[in-house]
């Protein structure tokens, strides 16, 4: 199909000189040195026709689709290759025109739109898309991989990215207007959005791909060693806005209200203004934009294996978009979901609703504000830490005498003292940390020593001695693990009586007349007379949303300080911070949402789903594996105990 703007090639039939070019630029020309004969494969590129062409895929496998460079044209084709890309045509809405009830003719099938919305993903921008399909070359590629996707051949011109955003703006995402409620992608039942059965739809057929990869086996529970490829992980991301320009309404002196622009530079015409952002303040975070939210799962030893369940918005706390979004992937997965690894925004009720349905949440406990600011907790008082940084005294002058005045030279020497400090205590091996208190290294070597928010006591564990009286031991949940204490007779404080928390034997996830789950762990107690098992058995407390302290929100079945089963499986949670750095380099300006409307954001957000899901399926089931390209060898050797 030559067009103006393509040169026409006719290679020489004789192939004895080199081919010969009908419109030869002068420049060229000037170039071609005195024999003129162009070098054999050339002339052999030349001479294969449009089909030999098309056949030098230069795809691996999909083996070079994500970090190292690949041809733009071969992802947006390797998209293709996933066949459940094909079964989204069924929540794909017809429009009117092919219906027959009038309106703009459509000559191009649904798919194809949300096909669109992933290339937009792949070339950054519709203007991009526009232009790369235009080529005939990528526009042929791009028919071919998509007749064998879907056994149906795309018309000759390229569709335009405006017949594209004209179905976006009336079917797949239609503008939210001021005053309606705000699609957040969870299902409603009663009257699904197309984009919310689109992000349902996602789910279904991403639960078949995690398990074409190996993950949810349907296993029973352990909750003593935890099963990695039992666990989904999940985190938001704000976004920032479109646009810099927002809207406010101004109170004046008078009861009068006005509204007004503020941010805009525009002198002409009217100003793109983003009106809906994510209300951080309910997580107690700062920024401004639109908080997306995502669940996936990841292969914990195959790379490039992060398939996405999930994609919503939260215009408010994060928390109350998360829980309805696990629940509808529990839904979809079944009883083979065991855990959901979250930060530590997912805290209170929600943990008890998911434990009810069996997902045991797995995240960190917050660090308790101990600040002066910080409300004050008559009821249940913060301990301060026995060290803090702002609290070291340190050197006043440099080794040359020089005075130390900069904020930045405090602030790192500080931070070395407490390093310092910290260690030394941790050395002395008859340490022991009150409660309300824990010292402890990380994995990568810092020492941190962390106030607990909120400690629970339990009742003591009682045993009866052989001459008949008992034995009371003191437990008490810090830190969300178990741990016996003893009163500091000097200090008048509760001590931990051991450095690390009761060891846990046994652990059960058992199911009540109800239905409901709960939990039944087995501690082993130490004592001068015999240790012996003591069982506590956590029951969820439902309709008590904002109260951190029940049993079952503070001791946990994988609490942070059994250091080597909480990080075996916590660690995944890095993977989230991969995929919105995924997705932030999708965006025409990296991290900056690329529309302004929240809804088309949303449908952003899923495009790239769509397209992280595609590359994974490429990447360990592609077609290429067929032809004989060999994948790299991604199993990663696991985790060694340390
Ligand atoms: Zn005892």
């Amino acid at each position: 199909m030559p067009t103006s703007t393509t040169p026409v090639i006719h290679p020489n039939p004789t192939g004895a000189t080199g081919p010969a070019f009908s419109h030869q630029p002068q420049s060229v020309t000037r170039l071609v040195s005195s024999d003129d004969t162009a070098p054999a494969e050339v002339t052999a590129l030349l001479s294969m026709s449009v089909a030999e062409l098309l056949a030098m895929d230069n795809l691996r496998a999909g083996e070079r689709l994500r970090g190292a460079a690949a041809p733009a044209i071969d992802v947006a084709c390797a998209v293709l290759q996933w066949p459940d890309l094909a079964t989204f045509a069924a929540v794909l809405p017809e429009p009117k025109s092919t219906k027959g009830k009038g309106g703009r003719r459509m000559d191009y099938p649904p798919l194809l739109m949300l096909i669109y919305t992933v290339l937009e993903r792949v070339f950054r921008s519709g203007a991009q898309v526009d232009a790369e399909m235009r080529n005939p070359i990528n526009w042929l590629r791009f028919r071919v991989a998509y007749h064998q996707l879907t056994g149906v051949w795309l018309r000759e011109q390229p569709m335009t990215w405006a017949q594209f955003e004209y179905y976006r703006d009336e079917y797949l995402a239609p503008k939210h207007t001021k005053g309606q409620p705000i699609d957040d992608g969870i299902y409603d039942p009663a009257k699904p959005t197309v984009l919310q059965q689109l992000i349902r739809h996602l789910g279904v057929v991403s639960v078949e791909l995690v398990r074409a990869l190996g993950g949810f086996p349907d296993e029973d529970i352990d909750l003593q060693t935890p099963n990695r490829l039992n666990a989904i992980h999940g985190d938001g991301s704000t976004k920032k806005a479109n646009s810099g320009v927002r809207e406010f309404i101004d109170t004046f002196a008078d009861g009068t209200t006005q509204t007004q622009l503020y941010g805009s530079r525009a002198t002409v015409g009217t100003p793109r203004v983003q009106t809906v952002f994510t209300d951080s303040a309910a997580d107690g975070k700062t920024g401004v934009g639109l908080n997306m939210v995502g669940l996936y799962w990841r292969h914990p030893e195959l790379t490039d294996s992060r398939v996405v369940l999930f994609t919503g918005m939260a215009p408010g706390a994060e928390k109350e978009v998360a829980l309805p979004a696990v629940r509808q992937v529990r839904g979809l997965i079944g009883d083979a979901l065991h855990f959901l690894i979250y930060d530590g925004l997912f805290d209170g009720l929600p943990i008890d609703e998911l434990l009810v349905e069996g997902v045991i949440t797995v995240n960190k406990a917050p660090q308790a504000d101990t600040g002066k600011k910080a409300t004050t907790r008559a009821s249940n008082r913060t301990r301060q830490p026995d060290n803090t940084p702002t609290a070291m005294k340190i050197a006043t002058h440099r080794a040359d005498g020089r005075e130390i005045k900069t904020a930045a030279e405090k602030k790192r020497l500080r931070g070395a003292e407490f390093h310092h400090t910290v260690r030394t205590v941790l050395d002395d091996p008859g340490y022991r940390d009150p409660v309300g208190q824990r010292t402890f290294l990380t994995p990568s070597g810092k020492a941190k020593q962390k106030a607990t928010l909120v400690s629970f006591d339990f009742d003591p564990a009682v045993h009866e001695l052989a001459d008949g009286t008992e034995c009371r031991h003191g437990l008490v949940a810090d830190d969300q693990a178990l741990w016996e204490w003893t009163l500091d007779e000097v200090t008048g404080e509760k001590v931990k009586t051991t450095r690390e928390p009761l060891e846990r034997v046994g652990a059960a996830r058992p199911r009540d007349d109800a239905g409901c789950y709960y939990l039944q762990l087995d501690f082993r107690i130490p004592c001068r007379h015999g240790d012996f098992v003591h069982r506590i058995v956590l029951r969820p407390t439902l309709g008590t949303r904002r109260q951190r302290n029940r049993a079952t929100r503070l001791l946990r079945v994988l609490p942070e300080a059994y250091t080597e089963a909480f990080h075996a499986l916590f660690d995944v949670r890095n993977d989230t911070e991969g995929a919105n750095s995924s997705y932030n380099k999708t965006l025409y300006i990296q991290g900056r949402a690329q529309s302004l409307d929240p809804h088309a954001q949303l449908l952003d957000w899923l495009a790239w789903a769509l397209l992280n899901n595609a590359l994974t399926y490429v990447h360990h089931l592609g077609t290429g594996l067929e032809a004989g390209h060999k994948p790299k060898k991604t199993r990663k050797a696991p985790r060694a105990a340390a």
